[in-house]
């Protein structure tokens, strides 16, 4: 049995991660400091240590009595509007913390790293779109800076010392088990409709992102961790612009809510449209994404009204 550690596997990704892995055989360890996880993620048939990433001690210690074969590095601060708030919080978690997994890596003789980072906010304001991995890095907020930065540890850390990794750069990806605490717009949305209240929108609404569905996200990063492909990072996303002001329609189809959304001012640091080129993904390792934007909406919905309302 390939054993395999995910960080931050009782978060929203993580956890669908750390099904997936189960369901196809291996042998699962976490690590989270249920920060923003929830224990209710954990799956029962996987090996959970509560341990905070910078920490190194902490981590190390999990490594070295454990020994996984494969490293998913989930665990992150993700929350755009937290990085500004507290980029010094944002940068210790991502960056330091990133160092942290892999010194654990290199120490214990990991082979192979999979690290999750953002396609939503790694580029910057767009040049064009859709988006290719090819296009220049200008980072408009601290969780860009602090999740690309973190990028180049892993690639030193393979040309140093040989640990094999890929790297994925998601698009906004949502689903059951977001939480909508962290205020990403398809679950507070959800949140604030399940509960009969009127969503807030930033700005005119006319913003769109490409929107990603977890579950069609985990099942593809636990289907590569065999793959070899000739790059290592690639874009991972639906290829679709969305807006805020669809996605409020949607749900308003989905559920049945009357009122119009509240406008204020647009944030600053948030890219206006970003749209994900997935071509690479696509042809080098067979992405290719299930779930239509609607079902995937509907069965977050579902599970906010469940579990929030
Ligand atoms: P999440 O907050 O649900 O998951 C992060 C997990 O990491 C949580 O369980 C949290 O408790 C844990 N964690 C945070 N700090 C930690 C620390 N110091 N030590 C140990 N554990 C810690 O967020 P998510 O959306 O599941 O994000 C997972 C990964 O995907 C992150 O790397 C994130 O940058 C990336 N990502 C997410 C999105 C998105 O739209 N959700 C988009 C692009 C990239």
């Amino acid at each position: 049995m390939v054993k395999v550690l995910v960080t931050g596997g009782a978060g929203f990704i993580g956890s669908h991660i750390v099904d997936f892995l189960i369901l196809n055989g291996y042998d699962v360890v976490i690590i989270d400091n249920l920060s923003t996880g929830k224990e209710k993620n954990i799956n029962s048939r996987a090996r959970f240590y509560l341990a905070d990433i910078t920490n190194l001690d902490e981590i190390e210690s999990v490594f070295a009595k454990e020994k996984p074969e494969i490293v998913i590095h989930a665990a992150a601060q993700v929350m755009l509007r937290k990085s500004i708030e507290d980029p010094v919080y944002d940068a210790r978690t991502n960056i330091f913390g990133t160092i942290n997994v892999l010194e654990a890596c290199r120490k214990n003789n990991v082979k192979k790293i999979i690290y999750t980072s953002t396609g939503g906010a790694r580029y910057g304001e767009p040049e064009y779109i859709p988006v290719d991995e090819k296009h220049s890095l200008k980072p408009l907020a601290p969780y860009g800076i602090s999740k690309h930065t973190a990028e180049h540890y892993v690639h030193a850390y393979f040309k140093i010392y040989g640990i094999d990794y890929l790297i994925f750069c998601f698009g906004n990806v949502y689903g059951p088990r977001d939480d909508p605490n962290c205020k990403r717009v398809t679950s507070i949305f959800s949140y604030m409709i399940a509960r009969n209240e009127v969503p807030v929108i930033f700005g005119d609404g006319g913003q769109t992102r490409d929107f990603i569905y977890v579950l069609d996200l985990a099942e593809f990063i636990v289907n590569s961790i065999d793959k070899n492909p000739i790059q290592r990072l690639f874009n991972l996303a639906n290829g679709e612009q969305i807006s805020v002001n669809e996605i409020f329609s949607l749900l308003k189809e989905i559920s049945g809510f009357e009122y119009d959304a509240k406008h204020i001012d647009a944030i600053p640091g948030e890219i206006r449209d970003i749209c994900l080129d997935t071509k690479l993904a696509q042809t080098e390792l067979g992405w290719k994404p299930k779930t239509d934007f609607k079902t995937g909406l509907r069965e977050t919905f579902e599970f906010i009204k469940e579990n929030y309302s």
